[in-house]
């Protein structure tokens, strides 16, 4: 054959993974061994599916399974599996590069911290590279299923930064991998530490795992369950075993926090494994980023990344689903169409959000975590899937005026449950974070009659919260816009300071609308300020400064930006402005409020440092009337 040995070097992320590998794994070596058994177990199911369209790729041995041999005196260990192999070029391919999404962006997350980059790679999926955490010498043979026995070859490669590949024929089809074991690592070519580390990470593998039996040669025993872990009835099934089969599918080091199993029977018939992981994938906000589930059609696994399950919103599931209808040979574009799938996935859905609230129902400092790593993903649910507005908005999580902290713990629930007597809404103020939304001038009234006001700090919020019209018959009211509409728990006293305001300020409020012209489209004296002298309110439909400058940078022109300027007439600077007559210091000073209220508003002002010399010029003036 003209396949002589050749020697390829490891693409560049490969040899840092590697390096990684066998420098920062060394807490839970033995978990190379159930990656290697997930590897056998795709190439088995990758055979399964094939073999669909054509039968004879099975022909000489029927019975897919996976085989572990040791010779303790040598220290090697193999994995063999009967599955879908792989020719020359698919294992210089696969064996020594990352096809991954996403690779650049995991490798700038690394952070140099052994215990953070280990979680990181398990996140990534440390795969077939983790043999190198035990080995210091692996060999891998394989045949491509359906080709000719000189079609095998020879991998082989010792992490120097170099693997070796060639032509060797090999009787049966699948993929022989065969550790040479690090003289400290010796122990994993002993029977009993095989035994229990395949029933203890690998028992939900759907195919046999099978030992050569005690005292016995070349005869074998299965040592897993072997069937697959969804369809064993749920009283059978440990949470370990959950847990198990949660890495096996997600390569998540971390375990799930919570998970729901169910079979549907009846007009369709599946069955659904769903989990919520506790930790956010480093590709959750890529777009491309794979998602979805694996789809399985009566045990036989179809595709991994089925992503018509589930909305977008709830990318951050893992699980399978196994149709007992579908068609074997379903494709990406038939699911697409698919009135069944249609249906599923509004099925799934909804299981996902009761799961969800279950978890919020049961144990708050999970759901806590949850909220934390994908609260902002779940919150776009309620624009993408408005017909499930109801059943996500008691999962929101809210920081309160209630609350120190930036900590997002309040449901619309709890804020029901302390609304004042005869309060008619749900009062929310929006800021650039949670810190700038807590201090803004705008609920100062709010919070001096103990009126709860909802924090948010995210800039997808303003938008978010301006598309719901209301929680259990309670209407949200952004504190920052119009009227606050206090109803009821308006003060008699109020209404009538500034009905004197209005009628004693009338020639402050006029000289302050001539001194600053187009910018403000009304000055009113304020009901929400309390300590700071003015604030700036938009009315309900208007543009926000955050939403102005989204359009900015899009390169759209966004209608003007004239807002109402409110006035604390008690203010003793607003005071002042009122001994003033207009001219220059009126001018002045009017702008520096203005000026401040955008800054409170937004954190920015068009001309700084023009801002910077009238405030100075202010305070020299002041400083030198004393
Ligand atoms: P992953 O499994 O996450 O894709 P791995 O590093 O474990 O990453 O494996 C890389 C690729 O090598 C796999 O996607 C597969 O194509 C191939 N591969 C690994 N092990 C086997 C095997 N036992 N049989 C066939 N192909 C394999």
């Amino acid at each position: 054959m003209s396949n002589p040995r050749e020697t390829h070097g490891f693409q560049a992320e490969v040899r840092q993974l590697m390096q990684l590998m066998i420098h920062s794994l060394y807490s839970h070596r033995e978990i190379f061994l159930r990656e290697l058994i997930s590897n056998a177990s795709d190439a088995n199911d990758k055979l399964r599916f094939l073999a669909l369209g054509t039968p004879g790729l099975l022909a000489d041995e029927a019975e897919l399974a996976i085989w572990i041999d040791f010779d303790a005196k040598a220290g090697t260990l193999t994995i063999r599996d009967n599955g879908v192999g792989m020719n020359r070029e698919e294992a210089i391919a696969h064996l020594g590069t990352i096809a991954k999404s996403g690779t650049a962006e995991f490798f700038g997350r690394l952070t140099g911290d052994q215990q953070r980059d280990a979680q990181l790679i398990g996140q990534f999926g440390v795969g077939f590279y983790s043999a190198f955490i035990v080995a210091e010498r692996v060999e891998v043979e394989s045949r491509r299923a359906g080709d000719p026995p000189e079609a095998g070859i020879h991998w082989e490669s010792s992490a120097d930064g170099e693997f070796s590949i060639e032509a060797r024929t090999r009787a049966q089809r699948g993929t022989s991998v065969i550790l040479h074991l690090k003289a400290d690592a010796r122990e994993y070519a002993d029977p009993w530490r095989l035994r229990a580390l395949v029933r203890r990470y690998s028992d939900h593998i759907a195919f046999p795992v099978r030992l050569p039996k005690e005292g016995a040669t070349l005869e074998y025993e299965a040592v897993n369950q072997a069937q697959a872990l969804w369809a064993r009835p749920r009283a059978q099934i440990s949470d370990d075993d959950y847990k198990a089969f949660y890495r096996h599918i997600s390569h998540d080091g971390v375990d799930p926090l919570v998970w729901a199993h169910n079979h549907v029977e009846g007009k369709r018939e599946y069955t659904s494994l769903l989990y919520v992981p506790a930790q956010a994938p480093f590709d959750l906000w890529q777009r491309e980023a794979a998602r979805g589930l694996k789809l399985y059609v009566r045990r036989v696994f179809i595709m991994d990344n089925a992503e018509q399950f589930l909305p977008l919103y709830l990318r951050f599931m893992k699980g399978i689903v196994d149709s007992g209808d579908l068609p074997l040979n379903v494709s990406r574009e038939l699911l697409q169409q698919d009135e069944q799938v249609e249906a599923m996935r509004g099925a799934l859905t909804r299981r996902a959000l009761e799961l969800l609230a279950k978890l919020a129902a049961d144990d708050q400092a999970k759901y806590a975590a949850f909220w934390k790593e994908f609260g902002r993903a779940l919150k776009e649910g309620l624009s993408e899937d408005p017909g499930n507005r109801e059943r996500i908005l008691p999962l929101l999580r809210y920081a309160s005026t209630h609350n120190e902290g930036d900590e997002e713990s309040v449901s619309l629930a709890d804020y029901l449950a302390r609304m004042k007597p005869l309060q008619e809404r749900i009062y929310y103020v929006t800021g650039e974070n949670i810190g700038a939304a807590r201090t803004s001038p705008h609920i100062e009234q709010l919070r001096g009659k103990g009126i709860e006001v909802l924090l948010l700090g995210d800039r997808i919020d303003e938008w978010v919260m301006g598309q719901l019209p209301e929680y259990a018959g309670k209407r949200f009211k952004d504190a920052s816009r119009g009227q606050l509409e206090l109803g009821a728990l308006a003060d008699v006293a109020d209404q009538e300071r500034v009905d004197a305001a209005l009628k004693e300020s009338k020639g402050l409020l006029k000289r302050c609308k001539d001194a600053l012209g187009e910018r403000v489209r009304e000055v009113r004296p304020s009901t929400r300020l309390q300590d700071s002298p003015a604030c700036l309110v938009r009315d309900e439909h208007d543009l926000s400064e955050s939403m102005r400058r989204v359009l900015q940078a899009q390169g759209q022109a966004p209608p003007p930006a004239a807002a109402t300027l409110e006035l604390n007439v008690a203010h003793p600077l607003v005071r002042y402005l009122e001994g003033l007559p207009r001219g220059e210091a009126f001018d002045e000073l009017a702008q520096v409020l203005y000026d401040q209220a955008r800054l409170n508003e937004s954190g920015q002002i068009e001309r700084p440092a023009e801002f910077s010399r009238r405030l100075n010029g202010l305070l020299v003036r002041l400083a030198g009337a004393q």
